[in-house]
């Protein structure tokens, strides 16, 4: 309980401040991670049976509730990460052996069903501890559907803007959340504001200043790594060490630079992270070979659909991060891609992938042959996992069906 730091990943500083900030106040621009004391897999996860599956990971959350002795209220009531051998794509890949993959499933966990749930419970709930009585956000999707499902759970107001090139794919997940009675109306404010993201982005801060609640800052938002951290660590739990090959669709990179952090919670080697994106939005793997980046998005990808470089970008080639494009030449091109790829997954047991987890295949056949080399050069078998990221939306149904 309670023992955390928040420490600048730039200057060192740690940060007076537990509040909820975007940078560092000593060096100004720095990203605020935040530290705990060491853990290792025997000890990270409480054996209390009455605290929620999730808030047994305490001991490396960045929460002042006592876990152990408060009753808490607050359960998200979110069932334990799926984790299903992909035997077939094993087959094909590494029929000798070299490697097991293993698929993290976030897409049937309860809740709205995808990897978005675990961030917007550590925000929510924190800034809950912290006192704030709503938060102001910009979404195309899935992020935007676990806010309004949490902060409905913690009765706080959700301000969310959706901007007007994902509102079609938006409105049908809406319904769908709406339907399952997992959102209180009374408390979620929804508006179609703004051409892009990147305006709804902007829209959404304004209204958060201007309004006196906290807004959303994506990566530079910590605590959404925090949130996104325990799904590798349950993935961890279950293989009983890291992986040696992570691989995952990359938007913002929140997931992949999770993978780093919870490997360094636990004091664990990190795998080679590996970010796949769509050729049609490409931004970071363009970027990676110094190439121009795109104007707009081309792609039915549009959950991570933003063809501008994030802040994440520098981080994750820092650690050495691989970064892939697949699905070439653009929507026009990439519908047979993504289905193929989405079978693939459904026939490993995983009944209803979302659209990003067909770039984790693509990824995988891609650098299959790399994999292959390491395994046969350090003569062991290799753990690769893919990061499973969310279920297929109805939206999403829809355009691939147009
Ligand atoms: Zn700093």
């Amino acid at each position: 309980m309670g023992q955390f730091e928040r420490v600048c990943y730039d200057c060192g500083a740690q940060q007076k401040d537990r509040g909820y900030t975007e940078f560092c106040d000593t060096c100004g621009d720095g990203l605020i991670g935040y530290q705990y004391p060491k853990a290792n897999l025997d000890n990270i996860r409480s054996k209390n049976a009455n605290i929620p599956h999730f808030f047994q990971l305490h001991r490396v959350l960045p929460f002042d509730t006592d876990f152990e002795s408060d009753k808490n209220s607050f359960d998200p009531k979110l069932d334990p990460v799926g984790v299903i051998e992909a035997e077939a794509l094993e087959q094909e890949l590494f029929p000798n052996g070299e490697a097991k993959i293993h698929l993290a499933d976030s897409t049937r966990r309860g809740g709205t069903n995808s990897l978005k749930d675990p961030d917007a419970i550590v925000i929510l709930y924190r800034l809950h501890e912290l006192g704030a009585q709503g938060f102001a956000l910009a979404s195309t999707g899935d992020c935007g559907a676990s806010m309004c499902y949490i902060g409905s759970q913690l009765g706080m107001d959700i301000h969310l803007f959706v901007p007007e090139d994902c509102y079609d794919r938006w409105l049908p997940l809406e319904n769908e959340i709406r339907e399952a009675g997992l959102i209180d109306d009374k408390k979620i404010h929804i508006y179609k504001q703004g051409e892009n993201m990147h305006d709804a982005y902007e829209i959404a801060r304004k209204f958060g200043e201007e309004n006196g609640l906290p807004h959303d800052f994506f990566f530079n938002n910590q605590l959404r790594i925090e949130g996104s951290k325990t799904i590798h660590i349950e993935v961890m739990e279950h293989l009983g060490r890291s992986p040696d090959v992570y691989v995952q669709a990359l938007g913002s990179g929140t997931g992949l630079f999770a993978m780093h952090k919870a490997c360094d919670d636990l004091g664990l080697p990190m795998p080679q992270l590996v970010g796949v994106q769509p050729e049609g939005c490409s931004p970071m793997a363009r970027a990676a070979q110094g190439k121009p980046l795109q104007e707009k998005a081309d792609t039915y990808v549009m959950g991570i659909g933003l063809p501008q470089l994030g802040p994440c970008f520098k981080y994750l080639k820092a650690l050495g991060t691989k970064f892939l494009s697949v699905h070439e030449g653009g929507k026009a091109a990439e519908k047979g891609g993504i289905e193929e790829a989405i079978g693939v997954l459904r026939d490993a047991g995983i009944p209803n992938p979302g659209l990003e987890a067909s770039l984790t295949v693509k990824g995988v056949r891609k650098i299959a042959p790399e994999i292959r080399d390491k395994a046969e050069k350090e003569g062991r078998t290799l753990a690769v996992v893919l990061g499973i990221t969310g279920a297929l939306r109805e939206g999403d149904r829809q355009s691939l069906r147009n």
